[in-house]
């Protein structure tokens, strides 16, 4: 698509074809963003996601990019930024599992998990932060996860993942907080998607009890999270985590 040049704003959502991303982007749409629905390889559910966020009267593309790339990150976030003529919004939603035992844990299952959550964030944020600081706006979300904040046995390599988007965010608010750019933390608890319908039956049960609201969560209750955040009247709060958990991180 050639360059637009438009007054709606315009946001960035990685993996966003499918899942809690796919929510994101139908919650952002209905805002009244433009939205860039990035996937790695679930195209057709990524043309679905953007065909569904159309409906809403806004635009919505698909680009693909492996966020574990950095060069691939760097034109992802160019890409969008070039397509709408502008970027205010970024997500960095991207993540996989790779669950063990610490005692069974590869260095390959360690490395995996952070270069999708961790580093392809740091990627997609790197390049976004330049366009949003000439911009002197921006809005920049990263799924993290209760598991980041409090720990899971064997998930020690996500769990860093997610511990150190946190890092990562409370950072980045510091150094850009000046220029008008926020950048915040969702932490999902248990959300009913693809990821968690992999666990086991004993899994899914022992997390369940572990919340208080008794019930899985919706991918849409932390989409509406995510698009708090990204709205203009957000503009006080950066350097957030924002549990979204039915009470599981108390
Ligand atoms: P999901 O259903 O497994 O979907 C994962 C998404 O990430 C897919 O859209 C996938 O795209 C994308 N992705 C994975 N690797 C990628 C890569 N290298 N490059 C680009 N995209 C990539 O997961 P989900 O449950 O929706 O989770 C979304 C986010 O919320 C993740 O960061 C997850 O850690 C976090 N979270 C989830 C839960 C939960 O209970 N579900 C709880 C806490 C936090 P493709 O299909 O195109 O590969």
């Amino acid at each position: 698509m050639s360059e637009q040049n438009n007054t709606r704003p315009a946001a960035l959502v990685t993996g966003g074809g499918r899942g809690i991303g796919r929510a994101i982007c139908l919650a952002l749409a209905k805002a009244g963003f433009d939205v860039c629905v990035n996937y790695a390889s679930s195209a057709a559910a990524a043309e679905q996601t953007a065909l569904d966020c159309q409906a809403f009267g806004v635009q919505a593309v698909t680009l693909q990019a492996d966020v574990t790339d950095p060069v691939q990150c760097q034109n992802l976030v160019e890409a969008a930024a070039k397509t709408f003529g502008r970027l205010d919004v970024l997500v960095n939603n991207a993540g996989v599992t790779a669950d063990k035992l610490i005692l069974r844990m590869q260095e390959a299952d360690f490395d995996k998990v952070l270069n999708a959550n961790l580093k392809g964030a740091f990627f997609c944020c790197k390049t976004a932060c330049k366009l949003m600081m000439r911009q002197r706006y921006g809005r920049i979300i990263n799924l993290s996860s209760v598991v980041g904040l409090h720990g899971n046995a064997g998930q020690s390599n996500y769990a860093a993942s997610k511990a150190g988007l946190i890092g990562l965010t409370k950072s980045l608010a510091k150094e850009f907080a000046a220029r008008g750019v926020t950048v915040n933390a969702v932490a999902p608890g248990f959300i009913e998607t693809d990821m968690t319908a992999a666990m086991s039956e004993t899994a899914r049960e022992a997390a369940l009890s572990a919340v208080p609201a008794g019930r899985i969560g919706r991918a849409e209750e932390v989409a509406q999270a995510v698009a708090f955040l990204a709205s203009a009247e957000a503009a006080y709060i950066t350097g957030q985590v924002l549990c979204v958990d039915g009470g599981m991180g108390m």
